[in-house]
């Protein structure tokens, strides 16, 4: 099937990344299957507390070099990163595709994605240049901006690739140097990542790549000499990194989960909207956080409901879809529609009857859901499924919509699909979400328009990629210069 990825021969093998070499490992092995067979695709060793201390000394050593490092410097060794991830997209892609259960087409999108903001992160050199201003007679002030010291990136598993690289390139440009917990789920896609890290010259110590769960990331975020910890994952996870890490006065971003509401009105396009909404819910089987998961139609337009199920319909397991990540998902999304029937809703398109892809039996998959005639109050329209599942919701008035979009817990994206530039423009203005679509399913901005959301989807302050990630992963000094006393002095001088 030219979607799905070939399973390796060999089992793979995740390995912790230290000081710049593979580490033998002392930590616990653990197994992991594939999303597309539920067969062992290899296995990862986690790291143990003296890996954490080894990998954490050997950053701080870095980082106090890698500081020094003139920025046009830095610059150069991400261009090579960069070279490297171009010509190895394939491989990357397969082994995304191959760890988390996406289709190839999927994954190279992520992985360019990934590379988009590494580009982002070499143009900073001359974006961000810092500033100067006589502020007074004879007085300068500048800023300039500094590293700061030893980061930690924790990451989840649906972009084994592109989250990662929304921190490491713009954390590492800035002069940290950075320390990757992959995601226990997804450990192989960021092993690929150090070796090319490795390749391009980065010295050693600079980037580090640690596998494990709550124990790592709980050593990596109390070590005294982290200083920044970015985290993306679900929000109870979030909200609990954060407060740890900003207990212990450490900067922290962390991104939480999303229940992105897409409105359509009466006057959508019906093919822009059909399209947007389907590939929305179902694209990476509905394991982004950007996926659509209500749908509020207004008034009328509830009449593109029978052609949105038609077409969702029509999605094809195993080639226009890919799997879940594991049978604890499948069991958990079986469980919540099964909940949305009980509560009332109605099933108009059951995934769970769809048969998996022939070959692939043993694998986690789910078809396209469509649970209509839900109110607000449900569970399907309230909590993050994080699957290929959309609850829609019918209301008369578009403020309606708005309240309804208002009222979630999280604010990660809101999308309108109407054809009225007033009512677009009223929707970008009134919605409480950090990225708003227009017409678009899953409104990802591109860089440098930085990525993150608000509410329960985002813990802490500024974007992760763009000029707010700048912003969080560089601390801005502040220096007051005076050459000689003045003359003409006033109160400031
Ligand atoms: P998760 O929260 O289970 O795991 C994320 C990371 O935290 C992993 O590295 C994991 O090993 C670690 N972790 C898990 N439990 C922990 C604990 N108790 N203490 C400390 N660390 C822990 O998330 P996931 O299932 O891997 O990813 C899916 C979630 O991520 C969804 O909720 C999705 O919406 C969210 N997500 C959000 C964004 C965003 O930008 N807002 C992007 C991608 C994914």
């Amino acid at each position: 099937m030219k979607t799905l990825v070939e399973l390796p021969a060999a089992r793979l093998e995740a390995r912790n990344f230290i000081g710049g070499a593979w580490s033998p490992g002392s930590g616990a092995t653990h197994e992991r299957v594939s999303p597309y067979t539920g067969k062992v695709l290899g296995d990862l060793t986690y790291a143990t507390q003296s890996d954490v201390e080894i990998a954490i000394q050997a950053a701080h050593a870095s980082a106090l070099s890698w500081r020094r490092v003139p920025i046009k410097e830095r610059t150069a060794i991400l261009l090579q990163v960069r070279n490297l991830l171009c010509r190895d997209l394939e491989l990357l892609a397969h082994s995304t595709a191959r760890e988390c259960g996406k289709t190839v087409a999927e994954a190279r999108a992520e992985v360019l994605k990934g590379i988009e903001v590494l580009e982002f992160a070499t143009s900073v050199q001359n974006a961000d240049l810092g500033g100067s201003l006589e502020v007074s007679r004879g007085v300068t002030c500048e800023y300039r901006r500094e590293a700061l010291g030893v980061t930690v990136g924790i990451t989840p598993f649906n972009f084994p690739a592109m989250v990662p690289m929304w921190m490491i390139p713009i954390a590492l440009v800035m002069g940290n140097s950075f320390v990757l917990k992959a995601s226990d789920k997804v450990p192989f896609t960021p092993c690929i990542l150090a070796d090319v890290c490795a390749e391009a010259g980065l010295p050693a110590g600079v980037f580090s790549v640690l596998q494990g769960g709550k124990e790592v990331v709980d050593a990596l975020i109390s070590h005294p000499l982290v200083k920044a910890v970015g985290f993306v994952g679900s929000s109870p996870v979030a909200r609990s990194v954060y407060a740890s890490a900003t207990g212990l006065g450490k900067r922290a971003l962390c991104l939480g989960g999303a229940k992105n509401h897409l409105i359509v009105a009466p006057d959508a396009d019906p093919t822009v909207t059909i399209d947007g909404v389907v590939s929305s819910f179902t694209g990476c089987a509905g394991q982004r956080c950007m996926a659509a998961s209500v749908m509020v139609t207004v008034g009328e337009a509830e009449r593109f409901i029978p052609q949105i199920v038609e077409a969702a319909g029509r999605i094809r397991l195993g080639e226009d879809m890919g799997a879940l990540i594991d049978a604890a998902a499948l069991t958990r999304l079986s469980s919540a529609i099964a909940r949305a029937q009980q509560e009332g809703g109605t099933l108009v398109l059951d995934g769970r009857k769809v048969p998996p892809p022939a070959g692939y039996e043993g694998g986690f998959w789910l078809a396209p859901t469509i649970i209509g005639d839900a109110t607000p109050a449900m569970e399907c329209a309230q909590c993050e499924l994080f699957g290929p599942v959309l609850t829609i919701v019918k209301v008369r008035t578009l403020d309606e919509a708005l309240a309804l979009d208002a009222r979630s817990q999280f604010g990660n994206a809101t999308s309108i699909f109407t054809s009225s530039g007033g009512v677009a423009r009223y929707v970008a203005e009134q919605a409480g979400s950090g990225m708003i679509g227009i017409n678009i399913g899953v409104p990802v901005p591109r860089e440098p328009f930085s990525f993150g959301g608000t509410k329960q989807s985002r813990f802490g302050h500024g974007d992760i990629t763009g000029a707010g990630g700048i912003e969080f992963w560089s601390n801005r000094k502040k220096i007051t210069t005076k050459w000689a006393e003045q003359a003409d002095k006033n109160w400031m001088s």
